[in-house]
């Protein structure tokens, strides 16, 4: 696998960054997820304004333009020959003197890509739909900045599957459900398709701004609010949205079966009306 490191494209084997990088030692860092599917990138234009925002939001540098990041993106695809999967893509603050204060300007912020092959468009968890159980969220309160401090998910995540489940819906202390460890949770319950608004409380997904945007425009009602967990559980179907999920169906929460216990027919349809415009618009 060819990777790419501030500036050199490198088999993974030399692919290094120093022990002082500040995404090393203090989670200094953002880092956003393109899919690829025939060789084209979905979305890219969404993934680096939300970029632009975490960089700006944490103000950190930008390591080099918009046009350069394309560019590396689609050097990696031809380089590993890249036809389904996902591009990694990390900015942190760059090396420097372990120090709770920012280094000093002209510090270069570090940039690392790599990709990881693997299918997206056919997958296991898209036919039988995936079981998620509820878990404290226990992350900080700027949820909105796409920061590498993943801990929090990732434990998560853990506890999520040693109850026997594929992965976790996130809650916080008011017992609204916040979001999957790393995707936007939606329910559809009367006909209406809910999920949480934004703001700091949630990532503000790149896929879920398409599927609400679709949504409405093939006449679904969808509702931007809060929702509990025994309001999900009574729910008709539920589902979730990132980068390399697209539209996966719930079928399950904490064990207990929404509808039939099989992918309920708004998710699947939310998934091919997303699959279809998304390549469509793919570069
Ligand atoms: N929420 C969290 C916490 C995430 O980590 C992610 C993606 O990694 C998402 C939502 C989905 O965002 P996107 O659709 O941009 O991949």
């Amino acid at each position: 696998r060819i990777t790419y490191v501030n500036g050199d494209y490198l088999p993974e084997a030399e692919a290094k960054v120093s022990i002082f990088d500040r995404g090393f030692l203090m989670a200094d860092g953002v880092y956003e997820v393109t899919t690829v599917v025939g060789g084209k990138l979905i979305d890219f234009a969404g993934h680096m304004a939300r970029l632009r925002r975490s960089l700006g939001e944490l103000r950190m540098d930008a390591p080099t333009s918009e046009d350069d990041l394309l560019a590396i993106h689609r050097e990696l695809v031809r380089r590993n020959a890249l036809e389904e999967g996902l591009i990694y893509l990390q900015v942190t603050r760059g090396a420097a003197d372990r120090d709770f204060a920012f280094p000093p300007a002209g510090t270069k912020p570090s940039l690392v890509l790599f990709t990881q092959a693997g299918p997206v468009l056919e997958r296991e968890s898209v036919r039988r739909g995936i079981k998620v159980a509820t878990v404290p969220d226990l992350r900080w309160a700027r949820r909105d900045i796409k920061t590498v401090q993943l801990l929090a998910p990732s434990l998560a995540k853990m506890e999520a599957k040693a109850k026997g489940a594929d992965d976790a819906w996130m809650v916080g202390e008011d017992g609204f459900v916040t979001e999957g460890s790393s995707n936007n949770a939606y329910i559809v319950a009367g006909g209406k398709v809910v999920t949480r608004h934004l703001s700091n409380a949630i990532l503000h997904g790149i896929t879920r701004a398409s599927v609400v945007r679709l949504a409405a425009e093939t006449g679904m009602n969808v509702e931007e609010r809060p929702f509990t967990v025994a309001e999900a559980k009574a729910a008709d179907e539920a589902f979730i949205t990132s980068a390399s999920a697209f539209v996966t169906p719930v079928v399950s929460i904490d064990g207990v079966a929404l509808g039939d216990g099989s992918p309920g027919p708004i998710a699947k349809r939310m998934r091919e009306v997303y699959v279809a415009e998304s390549l469509a618009r793919a570069i």
